[in-house]
């Protein structure tokens, strides 16, 4: 049995689709999906798909820093999300997602190089506060009502070591696992609630550092995600992602890691289901 801890099938190019998608994922053991919300109206599009599918899709509320970098915070947006949590326990089991993401700020020319950390703009280091502040608040709602956190990082690396340390961010999930073995080990040593989430990623030829990774930390801290409709693995790269497609990040993680197939897919399968809270 399978888990796609990490899709958005909401998305344009899945939803027309969508009794289709349920049916490839069965047909391959993928039971469950969580939906994944990047601002209000993808969250509650998740939620309504959580609805439509009970007990094989959940969904997750939150801001995506991405978005969230030129969003000054605001509490009633905030509150929005508090309101859906509400409304919504049976569907919704997770803050998603927050975290740093320097792809895109200031100096960057919109992505084609990596900021400079050291003499970051003025506008850069206001959208790294922005930043901040929306990760900080929605790990205090995470917290208050006993959800974990998704986290996204990237061309972020140390920022987001130190920033989870100072805070005491530690019941969480590193989406789409990107960094190498030694943010991992870091972060293993200071909590023991972190999960590593690997995407379709891991079965590309130049992810060498991040299947090291998966290689070597511990099978109890993993979970998978095919990140739907983007990121399709190298079997079937280049067309729309879809939840189903879980079976072959599996597949490479059993390649690559020295326990038995079924041990992996079962603690695998049983790690997310602790990890969103699905067992009692
Ligand atoms: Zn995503």
């Amino acid at each position: 049995m399978i888990f796609d801890t990490h899709s958005h099938c909401y998305w344009d190019t899945i939803l027309p689709r969508i009794d289709e998608i349920i049916e490839n994922m069965r047909e391959k053991w993928i039971m469950k999906a969580v939906q994944i919300g990047c601002d209000i109206e993808s969250s509650h599009k998740a939620i309504a798909l959580a609805h439509r599918f009970p007990d094989i899709f959940y969904a997750t509320v939150g801001f995506h820093p991405e978005e969230a970098q030129d969003f000054i915070f605001d509490s009633d947006i905030l509150d929005t999300f508090e309101k859906m949590i509400q409304e919504n326990r049976d569907s919704v089991k997770a803050i998603w997602e927050t975290g740093f993401d320097f792809h895109y700020i200031d100096g960057t020319d919109g992505g084609k190089r990596k900021a400079d950390l050291e003499n970051l703009s003025e506008k850069a280091k206001s959208q790294i506060e922005n930043q901040k502040k929306w990760w900080i608040e929605q790990w205090k709602l995470a917290h208050k009502y006993d959800l974990p956190l998704v986290i996204h990082t990237r061309d972020a690396g140390e920022a987001t070591l130190e920033f989870m340390k100072e805070n005491h961010i530690n019941r969480c999930v590193m989406h789409c696992f990107s960094e190498d073995i030694d943010f991992a080990q870091e972060l293993l040593e200071f909590s023991d609630e972190i999960y590593f989430s690997f995407s379709g990623i891991l079965t590309y030829k130049s992810a060498q550092k991040i299947q090291e990774t998966a290689k070597n930390i511990s099978l109890h801290r993993i979970l998978i995600e095919t990140d739907a409709p983007f990121l399709a693995p190298q079997a079937v790269r280049g067309t729309v992602n879809e939840p189903a497609n879980t079976r072959y990040t599996l597949d490479k993680l059993i390649e690559l890691r020295s326990e038995s197939a079924q041990e992996i897919e079962k603690q695998v399968y049983e790690n997310s289901l602790r990890f969103y809270g699905l067992v009692n």
